[in-house]
């Protein structure tokens, strides 16, 4: 059920800890995840207002199809821009500088 996955660019993952008597629902497999059951939580883009409780076998499942990309993992994908020691460095290796 990836309709229920809040849309995010990267997802934190983390052991969710949780001591109250709830029952979520998994948003990758649509089922019943009891809160005291050894779980995960993942967090779109750190927003821990819209974390999602979920099955560790799904999480661990979205990650080896590649739907669950970590904040490094989606960096790794932006075009970034040079650095400011580049930028200086070629700067100083000009010949006009
Ligand atoms: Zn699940």
């Amino acid at each position: 059920m990836l309709a229920a996955m809040p849309d995010a660019r990267w997802f934190a993952i983390r052991r969710a800890q949780n001591l109250k008597p709830a029952t979520y629902r998994c948003p990758f497999c649509g089922r019943r995840l009891p809160a005291l059951s050894e779980h995960m939580l993942i967090v779109p883009e750190g927003d821990s207002g819209r974390r999602r409780h979920a099955h560790s076998d799904c999480v661990l499942a979205a990650r080896r199809a590649g739907k669950l990309p970590t904040r490094a993992e989606w960096l790794q994908t932006q075009p970034r821009p040079p650095s400011l020691w580049r930028r200086v460095t070629a700067r100083l290796k000009s010949p006009s500088g």
